[in-house]
């Protein structure tokens, strides 16, 4: 069998650099380091670091009331936090390191440059995803996110009143074609939008590299006759690489570990292509090609 290991698989450049900035708090900070939600979407690579000291909080500013926090540092992971949060943690004594990643920022400063600039504005992505409830925080929640075309028609139909200018941002994550399909659906599913609106913004937000991940996944999957897509369960980045896959026929398998690897689902595979998400580590996908070629 040929197995080709996808160029993009592994920690991208945000999460490189958040994993390099904990890894920097817990060897120099004194007191206790704290993160707000796991760092990344990785079990393994979120346990090696607790082994080393890393504790979690939760990400909920309510949930943190009943937290002592004095004197301890907590790590902004790559997703960001709304600015409430941070200042709730200053005014607790907490030192604050943010390894928010540059490509989230941009995304958070769009959303309030748009709202500033009074645009309704449109969010693609997922609003239960921290990236989007930080760039929520940051405008005030003056938004709609949007993950189905037809959510822009429920939101148009239902709106309280006239809107003259439309802007449009995406969770840096999300795949082309949700973002093609849902800019197509300003226009195609709210045509009246056409009559209404006088100025439609949209600024791309996504990531560079998730998008070459993306591409590379595509081409891969149509050059192979089984892709096995690796990362974390709750990992949206690793989830979007599935579906990518999925859309071309290819059969496709998503695991979290080498001990979930089913080898009998391979037989009779002649190229094997093996992708992995953002917050993938590259021992996983180590693992898991030792275990195929076993
Ligand atoms: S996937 Fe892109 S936006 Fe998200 S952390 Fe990585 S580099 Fe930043």
């Amino acid at each position: 069998m040929e197995i080709t290991v996808a160029r993009y698989a592994g920690f991208c450049p945000g999460v490189k650099r958040a994993i390099k900035i904990a890894e920097g708090v817990l060897d120099d900070a004194s007191g206790k380091v704290y993160t707000l939600g796991p760092i990344i979407h990785n079990p393994q690579v979120v346990r090696e670091l607790q082994e080393r000291g890393l504790e979690i909080l939760p990400d909920d500013l309510d949930e943190l009331q009943d937290y002592y926090l004095g004197g301890c540092n907590v790590v902004i992971r790559s997703h960001g936090i709304p600015p409430k949060l941070t200042e709730f943690l200053l005014d607790r004594g907490v030192k604050v390191v943010d390894a928010t990643c540059p490509t989230v920022k941009k995304a958070q400063r769009a959303a309030m440059r748009l709202v500033g600039e009074g645009y309704k504005l449109f969010i693609i992505g997922n609003a239960d995803h921290p990236e989007v409830k930080a760039i929520l925080g940051h405008i005030n929640g003056e938004a709609v996110v949007i993950r189905e075309p037809h959510e822009l028609k429920e939101w148009w139909e239902e709106r309280a009143r006239r809107v003259r200018k439309v802007g449009v941002i995406a969770q840096t994550t999300v795949d082309l074609f949700m973002f093609r399909s849902l800019v197509d659906g300003l226009i195609n599913e709210v045509p009246e939008l056409i009559r209404e609106v006088l100025e439609i913004k949209i600024i791309n937000t996504l990531c560079r590299n998730t998008l070459a991940r993306q591409t590379e996944a595509l081409q891969l999957a149509l050059s192979s006759d089984y892709v096995m897509v690796l990362g974390g369960r709750n990992s949206s980045n690793t989830e979007f690489l599935r579906k990518i896959c999925e859309t071309t026929g290819t059969p496709t398998t998503k695991i979290e570990t080498a001990g979930e690897l089913d080898v009998s689902l391979l037989e009779g595979v002649e190229n094997l292509a093996i992708l992995g998400g953002a917050s993938t580590p590259k021992f996983i996908v180590e693992e898991v090609r030792r275990k195929i070629l076993a």
